[in-house]
């Protein structure tokens, strides 16, 4: 497991921004954390670092957000109210030509891919969090080390 604490909205959406440099297409991140932890404000700094200029919000009422014009494409999905049995077409976007980006995970653990980096974020303080990386499968694994052992990032 990888940590760091965050300060500020800013510091999480740069340690994101980070992250993004290293993703590469069919990349799938869960997201976790209370409401206002800063899931949505994570999901900024990726969209920033794949070069997105789109408003990111929260896709709580459509499932599934695409925003194009970047690097690459970022599927942001909200799957607070589906149950796994549901195919609403997830493997188009997990197996993809971009990065997914999935909040309540959980609810959809069947098509989730077996290689993917779990992102918690916890409420710290007014603007303090602390951001834990859990990376499953190799890859991701020598990601977080990287970002780890980048000076430029929140510790
Ligand atoms: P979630 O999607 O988890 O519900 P949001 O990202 O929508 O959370 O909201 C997080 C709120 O907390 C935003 O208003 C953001 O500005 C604020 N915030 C304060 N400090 C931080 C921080 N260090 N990291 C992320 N968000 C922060
Ligand atoms: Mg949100």
């Amino acid at each position: 497991m990888f940590q760091w604490i965050c300060q500020t909205p800013d510091e999480t959406m740069a340690l994101a921004e980070k992250l993004a440099e290293h993703l590469t297409p069919g990349d799938v991140l869960t997201l976790s954390g209370d409401l206002g932890a800063g899931k949505t404000t994570f999901t900024k700094g990726i969209a920033k670092g794949l070069g997105i200029k789109d408003v990111i919000n929260s896709p709580t009422f459509t499932i599934i957000k695409e925003y194009h014009g970047g690097k690459m494409p970022l599927y942001h999905m909200d799957v607070y109210r589906i149950n796994s049995d549901e195919d609403l077409g997830f493997d188009e976007y997990l197996d993809g030509d971009g990065i997914t980006v999935v909040e309540w995970a959980d609810n959809i653990a069947s098509w989730l891919p077996d290689h993917l980096l779990k992102v918690e974020i916890e409420h710290l303080g007014e603007t303090k969090r602390k951001v834990s990386l859990f990376p499953v499968g190799e890859r991701f694994e020598q990601i977080c080390k990287e970002l780890m052992n980048d000076e430029n990032t929140c510790h």
